[in-house]
């Protein structure tokens, strides 16, 4: 057993000689230098001898009858496991012709008989090593092969003397270049380069063998399929005496998956996943690459800001998946509409075409590049309105969305990302606020404006929470008796750093922010208990009027909130009265004439307010549940100056009596239009005149001095 694992060992010779005299000193000789030995005594036996002794190294006598040694050699060498084994012939001195041909037929080397077998089987030995070293050489070049196979990775050099571009055969294969020499031409390797491409090809790979500095880049390499891949060129300058380069090496790797895995995960950085569009990040770029070429061509540029209206109604009733569905259909005709080119009259350029953008929720941004006049944006986004006011049918249902749009223009509204996009949120505000599916253009006052009430809006809810928040009573003077016939509630908001903000400027604030139902309860029940607790201290008794905003109309929880106050505070319902405008009633008709004759049933009072400012005329008033019509104060400003508000007024005072109201004028605040409006028959006044709104205490204290109509 461990003889045979030995002889695994020792290298293994095929002695080929028809002599058999040298066959046995050959064989002495070898084994005693530790070969071990097997022998062919005929060229006929040597190849299957060859197959089945698989030798080491073949050493063979060139002279032999029958098969020659170099017909051998060439059988031999034919063969895949022949191919690399050592072959030593054996000659007399005299041939070297023999010598010459048996190279030709692949012999490693020749030893000359007689044999001198000592320096020979030391020649042998080293002869194995050198095989054995090649071998492994090998192996590693082919196991290094595979390896670049694998990773599309191949290996050049080029060398700068010889003018030659040696490659590995993957970059043979990377370049489409399959040719079995190793050697290419650099021409025929640029050629597969995409011609876009090549000039920074050329650029680099001249600057590394100038200057030696590393090579580094990617480029497109289109195969003769036409296929294209991307690969990776990587190399490093070898430098020879006096520092110049001699040689160019390195890699070349296919990163066509890497760049496409790349390029997908940047798509999902700068896109909206819904929608595909770009996203916030993306349209921040592009808009700024658009700004900077309209500011370099001297051209407008419009974005248009546009909010999607009921969508969180659409969410909230039939699902996200509705909704996401829409905004893709949306998203879909914002493209289809805005790629009309003969809407716009721009100039023709190649990159002028609208850059699209969703920034999330329902917010959709829209560049025009390069415009010549304003109202070319105006016109996209009249055209946009209309597009999406179509219905969408969506998984069934049929939806009907609107938008509102801003348009902010450079240069005009701003010449940076930030101010175009916040004037263009700004303007889009101002769409929604004058009625929603329409658009707006910015106007710089208007910017600073939404900026204070956005402020205030913030400032607004912690100020129902804290303690800012008070009620005052302006009382109403009976013009007849002089006494006191009612309070009009006014709130009052003082902030520890604005101040006091007037009711005019956070009422339509609390209305667009949502806040008006939290601070109309508020007021309501304010002055509710306010009224109860004089009524039971014996002050008064006064009736308070509230003041309500179209807003609390629109859900239809105003009776239940009304009727909630009174039963909390335990008022009467005849000692409340309600101020509403003319607005609240053309606004909701069906819905707060509903309200208010409910409440009116109840014994609760209404005053329309603000009158002759609305767009009422005297005949409409028949229709509204009313108890009290009161003359705006703008009316009874001029009344002793302007003809035309005095005959108004005159006009009010008459048809509101024969319609059995009473006529209240607010805003009185001089002798004479009081005497004016008492001789024209008004009941009551309220102004600065008798007194401007007061705190509860000091509201007292009028009321115990000049007494109040029902209190007789
Ligand atoms: P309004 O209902 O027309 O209230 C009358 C406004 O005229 C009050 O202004 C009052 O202070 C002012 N005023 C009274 N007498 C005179 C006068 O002789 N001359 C002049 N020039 N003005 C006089 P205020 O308190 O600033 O309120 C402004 C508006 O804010 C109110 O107009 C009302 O529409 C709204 N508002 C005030 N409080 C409330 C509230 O609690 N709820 C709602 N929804 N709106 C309120
Ligand atoms: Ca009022
Ligand atoms: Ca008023």
């Amino acid at each position: 057993m461990s003889g045979s694992r030995s002889d695994a060992k020792r290298p293994r010779i095929l002695l080929v000689d028809d002599d058999a005299t040298i066959r046995v000193i050959a064989q002495d000789h070898l084994e005693a230098a530790g070969f071990q030995v097997v022998t062919a005594s005929r060229g006929g036996q040597v190849l299957t001898r060859f197959v089945e002794e698989r030798p080491d190294l073949l050493l063979l006598d060139l002279q032999m009858p029958e098969l020659d040694g170099l017909s051998i050699c060439e059988q031999v060498r034919s063969r895949s496991e022949g191919e690399h084994v050592p072959i030593v012939v054996m000659t007399s001195l005299d041939d070297v012709e023999w010598v010459r041909r048996a190279y030709e037929a692949g012999a490693t080397d020749f030893v000359t008989k007689p044999v001198d077998w000592l320096v020979v089987t030391e020649r042998l030995r080293y002869m194995l090593r050198a095989v054995a070293l090649h071998r492994e050489l090998r192996r590693r070049e082919a196991r290094l092969e595979r390896i670049q196979r694998i990773a599309h990775l191949g290996s050049w050099e080029f060398d700068l003397e010889a003018g030659a571009l040696h490659a590995s055969s993957e970059v043979r294969l990377l370049y489409g270049l399959e040719t079995s020499s190793e050697t290419l031409s650099p021409q025929a390797l640029l050629d597969r380069i995409h011609a876009e491409d090549r000039p920074e090809v050329q650029h680099a790979v001249g600057r590394s063998l100038r200057k030696g500095a590393p090579l580094a880049i990617d480029h497109r390499v289109v195969l003769p399929d036409g296929e294209t891949r991307v690969v990776r060129a990587q190399g490093e300058a070898c430098l020879g005496e006096g520092g110049r380069v001699v040689e160019l090496a390195g890699t070349a790797q296919d990163v066509t998956e890497q760049k496409r895995v790349e390029e997908r995960i940047r798509f999902l950085a700068y896109h909206d996943s819904l929608t595909q569009l770009p996203n916030r990040r993306l349209f921040s770029e592009l808009l700024r690459q658009s700004l900077a070429q309209a500011r370099r061509r001297g051209r407008r540029l419009a974005v248009l800001f546009l909010d999607l209206d009921h969508l969180k109604r659409i969410n909230d009733s039939l699902g996200h998946s509705v909704g996401d569905e829409l905004l893709q259909r949306v998203a879909d005709r914002l493209r289809s509409c805005t790629r009309e080119e003969d809407m716009v009259s721009r100039v023709p350029t190649r990159d002028a075409s609208p850059t699209i953008s969703r920034f999330g929720g329902d917010e959709f941004l829209v560049v025009l590049n390069e415009i010549n006049v304003s109202e070319d944006a105006g016109r996209v986004a009249g055209r946009i309105l209309e597009v999406l006011c179509r219905p969408f049918a969506v998984k069934g249902h049929e939806l009907v969305v609107g938008a509102s749009i801003g348009i902010a223009i450079h240069p005009s509204d701003g010449t940076d990302v930030e101010t175009l996009l916040s004037s263009a949120d700004a303007a889009m505000y101002h769409a929604k606020d004058s009625g929603r599916n329409n658009y707006q253009f910015y106007e710089q006052s208007m910017n600073e404006a939404a900026l204070r009430r956005l402020q205030l809006e913030g400032e607004l809810r912690k100020a129902i929470e804290g303690d800012q928040l008070h009620v005052h009573y302006q009382p109403k003077l009976e013009l007849g008796s002089a006494r006191i016939s009612g309070a009009e509630a006014l709130l009052r908001w003082t902030h520890p750093r604005l101040g006091r903000v007037s009711p005019g400027e956070f009422v339509p604030v609390a209305e667009q922010g949502g806040l008006i139902h939290s601070i109309g309860r508020f007021v309501m029940r304010a002055a509710c208990a306010q009224a109860k607790a004089w009524l039971d201290h014996g002050v008064g008794p006064v009736r308070v009027s509230v003041n309500l905003s179209a807003h609390q109309f629109a859900g239809d929880g105003i009776v239940d909130t009304v009727r909630s106050v009174l039963e909390e505070t335990g008022l009467p319902p005849r000692w409340l009265e309600l101020e509403i405008t003319e607005s609240v009633l053309m606004e909701n008709e069906q819905l707060a004439v509903g309200a208010l004759k409910e409440l009116r049933q109840e014994g609760i009072r209404v005053s329309l307010d603000d009158f002759g400012t609305g767009y009422s005329s005297l005949s409409y008033l028949k229709r509204f549940p009313v108890d009290t019509v009161k003359i705006d104060r703008s009316f009874v400003r001029d009344i002793t100056t302007e003809p035309e508000d005095a005959a108004i007024i005159g006009a009010s005072i008459s048809i509101a009596r024969a319609l059995d109201m009473k006529v209240i004028a607010e805003g009185v605040e001089t002798p004479e239009q009081r005497q004016f409006l008492q001789e024209r028959g008004c009941d009551e006044i309220q102004g600065y005149l008798y007194s401007p709104p007061v705190d509860a205490e000091s509201l007292a204290e009028l009321l115990r001095r000049d007494g109040t109509t029902d209190s007789a």
